[in-house]
């Protein structure tokens, strides 16, 4: 028997160096794998006849066909490269075939089988020409697994192909009988399917209805999981009072009169709505919601002011190092006059600082690094929540900060991510919701424009002129090729196109997910006091860089990004009370329904229109693995389908009253 937590070295022909290279796409163990869901699939069930297709061939259709592939040979080219050409023959008729730089297909086709290939025609003269791009020998004996049928495709990365992948997967679904996984749904008649059974029609299904059909079961084992790690956890909450927090409303004044700005209506709302909870002594389980720029940070400020007043200690959590020294900063400045120690956790930052600070500030890498053991803590804040896994936040902190418990922490959540209320239940579980609607008075509306290929360089003649007449600064945006985007923008291209049309005097600097901690911080600075003049960078700039001379954003494959992701990217700017912009570059390959999506973003501004219009319009493709909106990224459920999320949370209810825990295969 296969364990679900064998390491994946099990599954034959997956070596040393194939583990390292899964590793990068989180695969470690038989479930990771089992788990690693089809980002999308193709149909290629339609067989054509070569005669059919040259009669009349559509240059834009990827044509099928099952034939045998005869007398090929490899010619060389100018500059090392080399064309192999052959020809495909069907009972109908017969067709040439060429391919680009594989001389090694001399050896692989041999000339009494037939192979299913797939590829264009392009017509040169009056002769057409076949440009296979898939072929796999038909066998059979067994079923084939990348052609002639409807074809799961994964998001990989470099150094993996295609077609292995698919092998590696296919031998794992055909030998499932022999992982043992729990059951529990299907055993208690909840599920009318078994596990496997829906798990082998998701990665290798024999029609369209089956992987809807199975996808959907799947997803209820899903979320079903998340649900009864929420109930626990819920349960447990309850077991300790929470620590006493007064309400301090005299300093509390102090500190809003100290600033130098009046805070909004909602804003104050939602401190007093704190203060409330506080006074009736209750605990305090809280999701703040509110766009970026809508002045989160303050309330946070305030609530730990109270808790450091009150004689116990706060964290602040972020998602990254350049979000943590910013609200060191923040909460150092506008606490400076109370006296309160605020201290920033780094890899060394020694036990006696921690149990003698007021305010401890960190991401959660550093907290899964270190334990800290925090004795007295009374309040916990946790920025961009969504950016850490489900669950993932409340684990850490009771592994790795709270020492003996004697209390329950109070905690606040703050998202700029606009999550819709079916969500925040599968995020938070039963949390409380304030949301921060109004804006800081004197902020314009950033100006959004999609920016055809055409109009491209006279777009970046515009930026050079803001940025050489206004001293404007500018981040320019690609999305993460890591992140399971083929064909996008490779950073080092891009960063080159740029130095090249803005010319020198314009300081670029390039900003990645993969640099030290150390260089991020040192180029986030050297833009924030206005020394580089574009900020080349990854998505890692979405959350919480705030540099309010920053005008105009530019996004690059602007249709590859979930909208709330494009959202919350757009919230760099117009942070200031300056005119704003943002301008979005389609991808080549922009499909009609991106041009619908990007259509309506640059229409709206409002976080939580575009998040629920976000989830309604996600194509087909978008549905499964890839990273989207900001939201964690659950394995196979999609959270957009609120129903589902309703009978999922019904059967967790049912199963947490018979004492079931956890579905074991999630
Ligand atoms: P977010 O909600 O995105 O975390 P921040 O709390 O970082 O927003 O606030 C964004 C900026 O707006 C900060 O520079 C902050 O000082 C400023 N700010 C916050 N509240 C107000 C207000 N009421 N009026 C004007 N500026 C404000
Ligand atoms: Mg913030």
């Amino acid at each position: 028997m296969i364990k679900l937590s064998d390491s994946i070295e099990s599954v034959p022909q997956i070596s040393d160096s194939y583990a390292e290279l899964l590793s990068k796409l989180n695969i470690r163990e038989v479930k990771d794998l089992l788990t690693y869901f089809p980002r999308k699939y193709t149909n290629n069930q339609e067989l054509n006849t070569i005669d059919e297709a040259i009669s009349s061939p559509d240059p834009e259709k990827n044509y099928q066909f099952k034939a045998k592939i005869i007398n090929v040979k490899s010619v060389r080219l100018r500059n090392r490269r080399t064309l192999q050409n052959g020809w495909a023959i069907d009972e109908s008729g017969e067709i040439k075939c060429m391919w680009f730089n594989q001389p090694y297909l001399t050896k692989v086709f041999r000339e009494n089988n037939e192979y299913y290939l797939t590829g264009k025609i392009k017509q040169q003269g009056k002769k057409f020409i076949f440009y296979p791009n898939v072929y796999e020998e038909v066998d059979d004996k067994r079923e084939s697994v990348h052609l002639n049928r409807i074809t799961p495709e994964y998001p990989l990365t470099e150094g993996l192909s295609r077609k292995w992948f698919r092998n590696r997967m296919k031998w794992l679904v055909d030998n499932i009988d022999r992982i043992s996984i729990e059951d529990e749904l299907f055993e208690n008649g909840i599920v009318d399917s078994p596990l496997k059974e829906n798990l082998k029609k998701v990665h290798f299904p024999d029609s369209e209805s089956d992987f809807f059909e199975s996808i959907k079961k799947v997803s209820i084992y899903e979320l079903s999981d998340i649900f009864l790690r929420l109930f626990e956890n819920r349960r447990q909450k309850k077991v300790l009072p929470p620590p006493k927090i007064e309400v301090y409303s005299e300093e509390v004044t102090q500190l809003i009169e100290s600033l130098p700005f009046t805070l909004t209506k909602d804003q104050l709302k939602a401190i007093e709505e704190i203060d409330s909870r506080l006074v009736g002594g209750n605990l305090i389980d809280l999701l703040i919601q509110g766009d970026v720029g809508s002045g989160k940070t303050i309330i946070a400020v305030v609530a730990s002011l109270k808790c450091a007043l009150s004689g116990y200690q706060s964290i602040v959590l972020t998602p990254t190092t350049i979000l943590a020294e910013q609200h060191f900063n923040s909460f150092s400045t506008i606490l400076k006059s109370f006296g309160l120690k605020t201290q920033l956790i780094t890899k060394d930052v020694p036990k006696s600082s921690i149990n003698s600070s007021d305010i401890l500030i960190g991401t959660t890498a550093i907290l899964s690094r270190k334990k800290l053991n925090v004795k007295n803590l009374g309040l916990i804040i946790v920025d961009e929540q969504h950016k850490f896994g489900v669950n993932q936040r409340e684990e850490l902190v009771r592994d790795h900060v709270i020492g003996k418990m004697e209390h329950t922490p109070h905690l606040i959540n703050m998202s700029a991510t606009p999550i819709p209320r079916s969500v925040v239940q599968v995020i938070f579980g039963e949390i409380d919701v304030i949301r921060i609607i109004e804006k800081p008075a004197e902020r314009i509306p950033t100006k959004s424009r999609i920016i055809s290929n055409e109009k491209r360089n006279a777009s970046i003649e515009w930026i050079k002129k803001e940025i050489i007449e206004k001293g404007v600064q500018v981040y320019w945006v690609s999305p993460l090729i890591e992140s399971g985007m083929e064909n996008s923008k490779n950073i080092e291209d891009l960063f080159e196109e740029l130095t090249e049309n803005f010319g020198s005097e314009i300081k670029i600097k390039k900003l990645t997910g993969k640099m030290s901690e150390k260089d991020k911080v040192s180029i986030t600075n050297s833009f924030k006091n206005g020394e580089t003049n574009i900020l080349l960078a990854t998505t890692v700039i979405e959350v919480g860089v705030d540099v309010p001379n920053a005008n105009i954003i530019v996004i690059e494959d602007a249709d590859k990004f979930g909208l709330s992701q494009l959202h919350q990217i757009r919230g760099r700017v117009g942070r200031g009370n300056k005119e704003s912009w943002c301008f979005l570059y389609p991808s080549e390959k922009i499909s009609e329904n991106g041009e619908k999506r990007l259509k309506f973003f640059i229409e709206n501004d409002d976080g939580f229109k575009i998040a629920e219009f976000d989830l309604q319009n996600r194509g087909p493709g978008e549905i499964y693995g890839v990273q989207q909106a900001g939201i964690p990224n659950l394995k196979i459920a999609n959270l957009g389908d609120s129903e589902l999320i309703k009978e999922s949370r019904t059967i967790a209810e049912k199963l947490y009253q018979k004492g079931v825990k956890d579905i074991k295969f999630f």
